[in-house]
C-alpha cells in the first residue's frame, strides 16, 4: 500500500445572507438572523426566503448568543476530520441549538462535561476563538451553562 498527504483547498460562495451572518460574526461576535416579515420567523444561519410564506427575507436581526439545546448526538465513531485531514478525537458532543430569538435549530460542536450534562433543554453560549476569521469555527464550541 501506497500513501501520501493530499491537499485538496477549495473555496465555495456563501452568498449574501451567509456573508451578512459571518461578517457580524467576525466583526463583532454577534449572532445574526433573518427574520420573515409576514409571519416572523427568525431563520439561523439567515435565510433569504421564508419556508413557510416563500417571501423574502429583508430584515437581519440579532439573536443570543445564548440558546438551548433542540436536540444532539454523542460521536463515538472515529473518521478522517475533512477540517484537519487527521482523525477526530472522540466522543464529542454535536447539538442542534436554538438561539435565544430565533426559530430555527443551528449545528455546532457541544462541550461533554460531567459537571454539566448535555441534555434536551439545556442552555448554551457560543465559546468563541481567539483570533476571528468570518469562518464557522470563529465559534470553537458551545458551552452549558447550567
Ligand atoms: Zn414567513
Amino acid at each position: 500500500m501506497i500513501t501520501s498527504d493530499q491537499a485538496q483547498p477549495f473555496n465555495y460562495a456563501v452568498g449574501l445572507y451567509g456573508s451578512k451572518f459571518f461578517q457580524e460574526l467576525k466583526d463583532n461576535r454577534r449572532i445574526v438572523g433573518s427574520k420573515c416579515h409576514k409571519c416572523g420567523k427568525v431563520y439561523v444561519p439567515p435565510r433569504k426566503v421564508c419556508g413557510g410564506c416563500f417571501c423574502e427575507n429583508t430584515e437581519f436581526v440579532e439573536v443570543g448568543p445564548q440558546g438551548t439545546i433542540g436536540t444532539y448526538t454523542i460521536v463515538r465513531y472515529t473518521f478522517i476530520d475533512p477540517e484537519t485531514g487527521k482523525q477526530k478525537p472522540v466522543p464529542y458532543g454535536y447539538g442542534f441549538i436554538r438561539f435565544d430569538g430565533a426559530d430555527t435549530l443551528f449545528q455546532h460542536f457541544v462541550e461533554l462535561s460531567d459537571d454539566r450534562p448535555l441534555k434536551i433543554g439545556a442552555r448554551v453560549e457560543p465559546v468563541f476563538a481567539d483570533v476571528m476569521k468570518g469562518t464557522i469555527r470563529d465559534i470553537l464550541y458551545f458551552r452549558i451553562i447550567d
